[in-house]
């Protein structure tokens, strides 16, 4: 069986001190650390201290990345600038972006797009909120933010795929496991009928407060190829347990 691939998002949360310590605590834990492929996506100026402290089974990834190459773009992180640092994968299209910071499908596919063509590897984050659940309505919306990006992409060899339900980010409310593969079963439906290179091995992630304690029933879903964490990411033990039930 492939291996999972685990992603800590530390948003924007952390120190330096916290950084040091972390990788350290997570890096003595070779044999774990080793079951998976591991990502750390740390805030973007400690990028730089992330990338010198990881390697092997431990990568960096961005949180994000600007939908414009270098120029004119105060504020913003060109994809080429994370690949010069030694980044390795990005996160595009977090609720979080989309809901705060205005980023719409369109905005995610240039980012996507960027991304893709600098080198990186791309976390695609797709979800519904609550009431698009409750109306029934979350496979349709989900399969929409996927087939925007899909529209415009002629590989998805370089592409991860994280259903992350909105009302599970941050709230300590899980996707039930079976309703979590449901929906993991319509992404994979989606990325095959899309019939682009690659596309029967991109792996799908689940993100939704996911913990040591509920790792497992949802890694043993078939389609759940690994998970996004969010705050369980930030204490080396409670993702080291994450990590353990891969
Ligand atoms: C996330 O931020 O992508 C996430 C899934 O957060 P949490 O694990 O805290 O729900």
């Amino acid at each position: 069986m492939a291996q999972k691939l685990i992603a800590g998002n530390w948003k924007s949360n952390g120190s330096l001190a916290d950084l040091d310590a972390f990788i350290n605590e997570i890096s003595a834990a070779a044999g774990l650390l080793s079951r998976a492929e591991v990502v750390l996506c740390p805030p973007f100026v400690y990028l730089q201290n992330a990338v010198s402290l990881c390697g092997g089974h431990l990568a960096v990834g961005a949180q994000n990345c600007s939908m414009q190459g270098a120029g004119a773009f105060t504020g913003e992180v060109a994809s080429e600038m994370l690949v010069d640092l030694g980044v390795q994968w990005v996160i595009v299209g977090h609720s979080e972006r989309r809901e705060l910071f205005g980023e719409s499908d369109a905005v995610v596919l240039e980012k996507v797009k960027r991304a893709l063509a600098s080198g990186l590897k791309v976390m695609l984050c797709v979800g519904e909120s609550l009431a698009q659940r409750e109306q029934g309505d979350a496979t349709r919306i989900v399969v929409k933010q996927l087939s925007v990006v899909l529209s415009e992409l002629t590989s998805l060899e370089s592409l991860v795929v994280a259903y992350e339900p909105v009302w599970a980010i941050g709230t300590g409310k899980t996707a039930s496991a079976g309703d979590a593969q449901e929906m993991h079963a319509a992404i994979k439906a989606e990325l095959l009928a899309s019939g682009l290179k690659g596309a029967s091995s991109v792996k799908v992630l689940y993100g939704g407060s996911v913990k040591g304690s509920n790792a497992a029933e949802l890694f043993a879903q078939k389609d759940i190829d690994g998970a996004l964490v969010g705050g369980a990411s930030l204490k080396a033990k409670d993702f080291l347990a994450i990590i353990a039930e891969s």
